[in-house]
């Protein structure tokens, strides 16, 4: 038996019956359809910026920035074997603190402010984590000059 479909149509994946690929569930056999889209245009899970307020100021993405430093600064050290004695202790006291720090302020900043909504509790676990914070700061950083157009 050949199965024919419209265009505006998808085969069930479960009955293998044409559905309209509007229809969230095959009228068929009542699985979910797999290729259900929408049609764009509804809200619900967009992000939209004007759900969040704060009066977080712009600046916090200086102290990402400073923080990325920092841990740059000490893998380099690290790698050079170079004992930088109590102020390496403070540094990584201050990177370690102030990195995801940094970025959980700046998150609350950047998701009401752009369309780019972070998830908090990941980027700043990113940002806790040695040698992945460097890469995770400096994502950050590119993504939210990408949404915001600063820094
Ligand atoms: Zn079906």
């Amino acid at each position: 038996m050949t199965k024919q479909k419209a265009a505006d149509e998808v085969f069930c994946r479960s009955c293998g019956e044409a559905i309209k690929q509007a229809s969230e569930l095959c009228p068929n056999c009542g699985v979910r359809n797999d290729n259900y889209s929408r049609g764009g245009g509804t809200a619900g899970d967009v992000h939209d910026p004007s759900r969040y307020e704060t009066s977080v100021s712009d600046t916090w993405w200086y102290g990402v920035a400073a923080g990325t430093g920092i841990w740059v600064l000490l893998v380099l050290a690290a790698a050079a074997s170079s004992d930088l004695g109590a102020a390496g202790g403070l540094l990584v006291l201050i990177g370690w603190v102030g990195l995801p720090l940094s970025v959980y302020f700046d998150i609350q900043y950047v998701r009401a402010n752009s369309e780019w909504d972070p998830n908090v509790g990941v980027w700043v676990v990113l940002s806790a984590l040695w040698f992945v914070n460097i890469v995770a700061g400096a994502a950050y950083l590119y993504r939210r000059h990408q949404v915001l157009g600063e820094p």
